[in-house]
């Protein structure tokens, strides 16, 4: 070991534990950003030691230090341009754009290493193998899913022919690939070429077909799979930092997945065999619940919540896209000040990406005892005067109780359960599974129809009014 390899070994164990420690900082939402400059500290340390290393030894040409500068400028300048201008509504598709782009990377990190090198050990094969494999699912998966959390009508409409046909061919295709990779090294770029190509067409036919309560899990399995597909180029490399940032990643996305499976009652294989959460096609084209919808006044709204003894509130989707949850939280606090029990009722999937509530109520300042997870907000139900649902849909729809729905199954907030129901919403619109919410057609919901912004504030200000 030269004392370039030893100084590299130290940097990266510093820029490990660093990675490990911002981990730790983001288990809760109050020291969460120290967490994120702590480990953004500790990736620009390995970057830094991976440029000083490579110059140092003289591992590169000058074309190649060119191509590297340029390469570091565009991603840094794509990063912190998106970062800081991309809407927080935007948050997810960024998220699963920057699985893409890492999931990519890894794959051709690992693919440069089995190309550069005359005759690859079988270690190298297995790691760097499996590097190009799971970091190619993940490009063209996490493509589709942003793709989908955009809103692309035409990805959400794409019907497959011989419904999980398609993954299970292209599943064998590109595990026979890389296990004769590992076999035939005499023909490694052929192999690696070949598990690379149906690696990503077999990304597509996996989160194509996937949609309504599914998503979310899929995503976070996308997110653990670019942390693996990295820990494994970092092993065929050889760079420790690589193993461990990789390795972080993709225990804790495992988690989330084993976590967020769990909680939308899926089995986990359900949903990586693909297609579970698109329901029949035809439930979501079925003619709808019977009754009509009721609507009501910001006035009204405003005399039902003060003379409330218990009131919870249901935020979804709409709240973020609405940025509302400031006013959300003022009128909590107006309601308490005035001896309402007020809660927050937090469902594992509201909004686009896990945690999407949580993190948007602690931005205006909520405290977190008062958010209240699904199974211990659900037996309060029965006892609220009024549910108040702001922006949320599909995490409400009791058409999930029945079989055929995309929703089938996911366990969701019990808000027809309540005496009585507010739903915010600016129209007629459906949720992300695109089907009607039987719960706004019942006898004890009302509906306050504008963006949730103006509603809000149009509610408090009638509230303000009465207590004056
Ligand atoms: P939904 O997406 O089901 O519904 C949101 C509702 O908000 C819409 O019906 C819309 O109706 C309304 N809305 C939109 N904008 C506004 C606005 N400005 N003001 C008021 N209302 C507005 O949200 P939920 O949170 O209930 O459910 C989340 C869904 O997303 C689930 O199906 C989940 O599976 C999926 N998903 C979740 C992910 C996660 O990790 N959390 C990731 C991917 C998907 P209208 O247009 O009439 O206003």
């Amino acid at each position: 070991m030269s004392a370039l390899d030893i100084v590299t070994w130290y940097v990266y164990l510093v820029s490990s534990v660093l990675f490990v420690a911002g981990l730790h900082f983001m288990n809760s939402p109050r020291t969460a950003r120290n967490g994120n400059r702590i480990s953004a500290v500790g990736m620009v340390i390995a970057v830094v030691m991976a440029v000083v290393r490579l110059v140092v030894s003289g591992f590169v040409s000058v074309t190649a230090v060119v191509v590297l500068a340029i390469g570091v400028v565009i991603g840094a300048v794509a990063g912190v341009v998106s970062a800081r201008r991309v809407k927080m509504t935007a948050m997810p598709q960024l998220v699963s754009v920057f699985n893409t782009v890492g999931g990519g990377a890894a794959a051709l990190v690992a693919l440069d290493d089995i190309l550069s090198s005359a005759a690859p050990s079988l270690v190298v094969l297995i790691t760097a193998g499996l590097g190009i494999l799971i970091g190619s699912v993940t490009f063209s998966g996490s493509l589709i899913a942003a793709g989908k959390l955009q809103g692309i009508r035409a990805l959400r409409s794409i019907r497959l022919p011989g419904k999980g046909l398609w993954n299970v061919v292209t599943a064998v295709l590109m595990l026979a690939s890389f296990v004769m990779l590992c076999v035939q090294p005499s023909q490694a770029v052929l192999w690696s070429l070949l598990t690379a190509g149906f690696a990503l067409v077999y990304g597509l036919v996996f989160v194509i077909p996937i949609g309504g309560a599914d998503m979310p899990v899929v995503i976070s399995v996308l997110n653990a799979c670019t942390g693996t597909a990295v820990a494994m180029s970092g092993l065929a490399i050889d760079n420790v930092a690589l193993i461990v940032a990789g390795a972080l990643v993709g225990a804790a996305g495992t988690t989330l997945s084993l976590l967020m499976a769990k909680a939308m009652n899926r089995p986990l294989h359900s949903v990586l065999a693909g297609g579970f959460g698109a329901g029949s096609g035809s439930s979501s084209q079925s003619a709808g619940p019977e009754g009509t919808m009721k609507e009501t006044t910001p006035d009204d709204v405003a005399v039902q919540l003060v003379y409330a003894e218990k009131v919870i509130f249901v935020p979804g989707f709409g709240l973020a896209q609405a940025q509302a949850q400031r006013e959300l939280a003022d009128l909590g606090e107006l309601l308490r000040s005035h001896g309402v029990d007020v809660c927050y009722a937090i469902h594992p999937v509201a909004g686009r990406m896990p945690g999407h509530m949580n993190v948007l109520l602690a931005e205006a300042n909520v405290p977190y005892e008062e958010l209240v997870d699904l199974d211990d907000v659900n037996p309060r139900f029965p006892s609220a005067n009024v549910a108040l649902v702001v922006g949320a849909n599909d995490v409400t729809n009791p058409a999930a109780r029945r079989p055929g729905t995309p929703v089938s199954g996911m366990p969701i907030l019990d808000v027809d359960k309540a005496q009585h129901v507010v739903v915010m919403k600016r129209g007629r619109g459906r949720g992300y599974a695109g089907i009607e919410n039987e719960l706004y057609f019942r006898d004890n919901t009302q509906m306050l129809f504008g963006d949730a912004k103006a509603s809000l504030q149009a509610v408090i200000a009638a509230v303000k009014e009465l207590l004056a």
